[in-house]
């Protein structure tokens, strides 16, 4: 068994609350939510951090960003809007090692706001 959370998710080894999947691509929502809607979408395939990623990787994360917008029209935020971001080496407040982006809606943002 692999010691990767979210690899377990994926595996379904752990338990989540499934928002999206294809055939590279598993999102679930956060289990400590910090907004109204807070799903987390990870590549199915194992990447530690955006420090790691490879050429390779970019179809991958691409499809991140489409599962993004698949999500957003689904729960009715294409318009209003919402916040896709990735936390990347302890500084930049990454808990778990395999990437992931937040994707965060359902709340006024300022321009620029943390
Ligand atoms: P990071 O700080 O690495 O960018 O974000 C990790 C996220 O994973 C956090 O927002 C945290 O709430 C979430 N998380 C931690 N453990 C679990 C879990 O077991 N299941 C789910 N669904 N989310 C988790
Ligand atoms: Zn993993």
């Amino acid at each position: 068994m692999t010691d990767c959370l979210f690899c377990r998710i994926v595996a379904r080894q752990t338990p989540a609350d499934i928002e999206y999947e294809d055939d590279s691509v598993l999102a679930f929502r956060d289990i400590y939510p910090k907004a109204p809607v807070h799903v987390l979408i990870v590549p199915k395939r194992h990447i530690s951090s955006l420090a790691e990623v490879q050429p390779g990787d970019t179809d991958v994360m691409g499809r991140c960003i489409l599962a993004a917008r698949a999500i957003g029209e689904a729960k009715g935020f294409a318009e209003k809007g919402y916040r896709l971001s990735v936390n990347t080496g302890p500084e930049g407040g990454q808990v778990v090692y395999h990437v992931h982006f937040h994707f965060t809606a359902g709340r006024q943002r300022g321009p620029g706001a943390g």
